[in-house]
């Protein structure tokens, strides 16, 4: 979230100084396949320098003193989760023996109770929660996420994944992103807020849990039309999960600039079936894709992709194309929160948010969307490198960070700060507490 040291933590850790002042002041340039927003370049570069994109593309002129690493890989935008609840990522999957009506149904389920919400209302009351969301922030990022929503109202973490919540950075000129999981637990002073940060310039955007439950669910269903006695069918809104959307409530929605946030894993372990994504498109909705959370949804970004992409392939006709899946995980998620030209796109002027995985095979959408966290070689977030493969981690930072084991593979984080195993440690004991163990990084494909 922030992106450069503070000064207590440069003190604390004089370590990752050098890897700061770097980032800052010479410029870096990444070679390999570049997926652009409009075309892959085989061959390419992106230069890179104070955390921005200076310059992409085929044929990009070095300033001297530039320091040039060849990835061999597959360069994209980092992957924009929209749809998160991070602190919920510690437990491991929750496989629940029934599909439920509606999120109101497994909520009340002792079951629920038992497994997760005691034990992560009680590590939140020991004061645990930013441990819990540093945790998560290192898991998104191992799923090549570089901007998540969905964290705790405070900030309490530095120098991982930007949280779009509240990104000092970006939204020091763009609008409020509000983040709802209840939208009719709102009350009138939340309901005034949301609508003067949808009416402000520049635009504010609000995310907001809506229609979750089975298709036929008939109280998810009339949650849209709470929704429109609310005012809130308006351009910056978008709609999370959207399972019992009918086609012309998706008809309503494009016409109304709304957006939608679809989550295929969770949706389907949760009620046995997804939103009528095939309708949402073919009505013009501005669709992201996002995992929900790590027990019932997928680790993070690169595991909805393959998830959504084997769904996908399984519809006649397919409503996507592998490229259309990246886009919903990058430049329309941007679109959807108000951060275009920001976010999402390897084009001049953005964030230097960025990820390179092993390439494979000749077309670089699909081997996006059919990446795991083994294959993630390197992230970079406001032009910081922060995880990937110790080697190329080494190339580009001159430290190799702190070691990891992602599925056997060997893998490395720099972290502010404390070491991220303590991290680990702490949480894994807190939840022996309630004979919980803390998830792994990645369920590799379990
Ligand atoms: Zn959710």
């Amino acid at each position: 979230m922030h992106r450069r040291l503070s000064l207590l933590s440069a003190c604390l850790c004089l370590l990752f100084v050098p890897l700061a002042v770097y980032a800052q002041k010479n410029p870096i340039a990444l070679t390999g396949t570049l997926v652009m927003p409009q075309e892959v370049i085989p061959q390419g570069t992106v230069l890179i320098q104070n955390g921005r994109i200076l310059a992409s593309g085929a044929d990009v002129k070095l300033p001297a003193g530039t320091k040039v690493v060849r990835t061999e890989g597959i360069i994209a935008p980092g992957l924009i989760d929209l749809h998160n609840h991070l602190t919920w990522n510690i437990f491991p999957r929750w496989k629940p023996v029934q599909e439920f009506g509606s999120r109101y149904d497994w909520q009340q389920k002792p079951a629920y109770s038992v497994l997760m919400a005691v034990p992560h209302n009680a590590l939140v009351k020991q004061g645990l929660e930013c441990e819990m969301e540093r945790y998560a922030e290192v898991k998104a990022i191992s799923e090549g996420e570089t901007s998540v929503t969905g964290s705790l109202p405070s900030p309490c973490v530095k120098g991982l994944a930007r949280t779009l919540d509240y990104d000092p950075e970006l939204q020091g000129s763009f609008g409020k992103i509000i983040y709802n999981v209840f939208p009719f637990q709102m009350s009138e002073q939340e309901l005034a807020d949301v609508t003067a940060a949808l009416s402000a310039q520049p635009r504010g955007a609000l995310l907001i849990h809506v229609a979750e439950g089975a298709p036929n669910d008939a109280s998810a269903a009339r949650e849209f039309m709470q929704l429109r006695g609310r005012g809130l069918l308006r351009p910056g809104v978008s709609l999370i999960h959207g399972v019992a959307l009918k086609p012309a409530n998706f008809a309503e929605m494009a016409k109304q600039g709304v957006g939608f946030i679809w989550s295929p894993r969770s949706n389907i372990e949760l009620y046995g079936d997804t939103a009528n994504v095939a309708a949402a498109r073919a009505a013009g909705v501005r669709m992201a894709l996002a995992p929900d959370w790590s027990p019932t949804g997928s680790d993070g970004l690169l595991g909805e992709l393959n998830y959504a992409s084997v769904w996908n392939q399984g519809q006649s006709p397919a409503p996507f194309t592998e490229r259309d899946l990246v886009l919903m995980a990058t430049s329309n998620a941007a679109e959807l929160a108000g951060l275009s030209g920001q976010i999402g796109s390897l084009a001049p002027d953005h964030a230097a948010d960025l990820l390179v995985v092993r390439k494979e095979g000749q077309d670089a959408y699909w081997t996006l969307t059919h990446s795991t966290p083994q294959d993630l070689q390197l992230v970079l977030i406001g032009g910081d490198p922060l995880y990937g493969d110790p080697v190329l981690l080494q190339q580009v930072t001159g430290n190799q960070g702190e070691r990891l084991k992602v599925c056997g593979t060997s893998k490395a984080v720099v972290v502010d700060g404390k070491p991220f195993a303590e991290t680990e440690k702490t949480l894994d004991h807190a939840l022996h507490q309630f004979g919980r163990h803390l998830a792994p990084l990645s369920e590799c494909g379990n």
